[in-house]
């Protein structure tokens, strides 16, 4: 759960400082990796991103789990920008993650109940895959 709620926290730090997507990742207990479409990775972007994820962990926000019909779901800028249309059309009701100002996904998982609760990330390492793609490896830590 901690893990898992970095990484969105990962993404919406991301989104909001350099307005830029995911494109795929993995998650073990406590550590992940994450790819984004950054083409290159901005000059010092490790020591930043850590310090702005940490910053939004000892933020505590609350993270709040709803439920929307499809119909209103699809409509969302932020479920759109996460590929709500890539859910099954047979699912009517799409379950909403909201790391409250922060992030906003349609998500099936168990997340912390806010942000304090992950405690610390570590940028581990950074790595290109390619043109567009490059990865994160995060470690989560105890405060
Ligand atoms: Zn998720």
């Amino acid at each position: 759960m901690r893990t898992h709620t970095a990484l969105h926290v990962l993404c919406g730090v991301i989104w909001n400082g350099w307005g830029v997507p995911v494109t795929g990742g993995n998650m073990e207990p406590l550590t992940a990796r994450m790819d984004f479409e950054f083409d290159p990775l901005p000059p010092d972007f490790g020591a930043d991103v850590e310090k702005l994820v940490n910053d939004e962990l000892d933020a505590a926000r609350p993270i709040a789990v709803s439920f929307l019909p499809r119909a209103e779901a699809v409509l969302d800028a932020d479920l759109i920008r996460t590929k709500v249309s890539l859910i099954p059309p047979s699912v009517e009701e799409i379950r909403v993650v909201d790391i409250v100002g922060l992030d906003k996904q349609a998500d099936g998982g168990t997340h912390v109940r806010a942000t304090d609760e992950v405690g610390r990330i570590r940028i581990v390492k950074t790595e290109s895959k390619g043109k567009g793609n490059k990865r994160i490896r995060i470690q989560v830590e105890d405060s």
